[in-house]
């Protein structure tokens, strides 16, 4: 049986300024249609997923791939999962310096390793080893991401709380973890589908958190986590602040709901208030059914999404 095609994508969940609205717009526009066009043709969720996070990757918008946020010590470190729920199989990098597209090593792994996740130089020798070229990581670096670093930096050495992420969901929240650092830009990219097969997959890059410690991994290309995709639950992708989302386990925690029958409507916002209540995080979710039904929530001011069906696609920065 023939099923419709769905894709969903989101290019982060923060308090996106207005001048950058357009570019957020576009970018998940962009990602939709080549992730879309494929789908059409018959192709799998995970190619279709495959091929929209790379769109967003190469999208020097999002915080993934080139133009990502820079660790402490300057350099872009990049993670990323995909998964495919039709037959369970994953692949995951992290702590890549030196991959423009950290979304296809991903898809190597899933591909052609007996292996899950590699991270640092293993993952960029194994990506090597199957014909992805290695770069400077210079080439992932904008002077934009230097000088926000640059201001990250002397506002955490003058003591300033970090303003970008003020705003009156959290006005009121007392929770000793929302105090704690870092509550900036949360530009990750990540993508859901559901083929013409019936098959649903997953995918999350990222370039992490602004100033984050070299070697930190967030919850995007953690299993469960940012990212999970089985056919007897669901396709999730979360975006955030990574520490509170793996805590929870947040990911499967939703599929898992919607393995016991709720819907993907009701579990996205639940799952973002669950973040909230219990550990004073913030973010956005995806979430699509195998049926089709799907969801999207988040607790900051706006997230870029993009949904893209038979009637075509449609975008946003906030889900009402
Ligand atoms: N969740 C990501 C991380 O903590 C950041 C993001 O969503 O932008 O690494």
């Amino acid at each position: 049986m023939s099923h419709t095609p769905i894709l969903i994508v989101h290019g982060g969940a923060w308090a996106i300024p207005d001048d950058m609205l357009e570019a957020h717009e576009q970018g998940v526009f962009d990602a939709l249609q080549t992730g879309y066009s494929l789908l059409e043709l018959g192709a799998s969720a995970t190619d279709a997923v495959e091929a929209a996070v790379t769109k967003l990757e190469d999208d020097t918008t999002f915080d993934a791939g080139r133009g990502s946020f820079l660790t402490r010590d300057g350099r872009v470190q990049l993670d990323a999962l995909l998964m495919d729920g039709g037959t369970m199989r994953a692949g995951g990098v992290a702590c890549v310096e030196r991959l423009r597209n950290p979304i296809q090593a991903a898809r190597l792994v899933l591909d052609r390793s007996p292996h899950i996740y590699f991270v640092g130089q293993g993952a960029e020798e194994f990506a090597a080893a199957h014909g992805m070229p290695l770069i400077d990581n210079s080439e992932l670096v904008l002077d934009r991401e230097r000088e926000r670093l640059a201001l990250a930096q002397s506002n955490e050495r003058a003591g300033l709380p970090d303003l970008t992420f003020a705003g009156p969901t959290f006005a009121d929240d007392k929770s000793p973890e929302t105090a704690a650092p870092p509550l900036d830009s949360h530009d990750t990219v990540g993508a859901v589908a559901l083929d013409q097969h019936g098959n649903i997959a997953a995918g999350t890059s990222t370039g992490g958190t602004l100033n984050k410690d070299p070697g930190r991994v967030g919850d995007s290309s953690l299993i469960g986590c940012g990212c999970y995709a089985d056919n007897q639950s669901a396709a999730v992708s979360l975006t955030g602040w990574g520490e509170p989302i793996m805590k929870l386990v947040l990911g499967k925690w939703a599929t898992d709901r919607v393995q016991l029958g709720r819907s993907p409507e009701q579990v996205a916002p639940e799952a973002i208030s669950y973040l909230h209540k219990r550990l004073g995080g913030h973010g956005g979710i995806i979430l699509l059914g195998r049926d089709g039904r799907y969801g999207l929530a988040h607790n900051t001011p706006r997230m870029a999404w993009g949904i893209c069906t038979p009637d075509g696609p449609r975008t946003g920065t906030r889900i009402e």
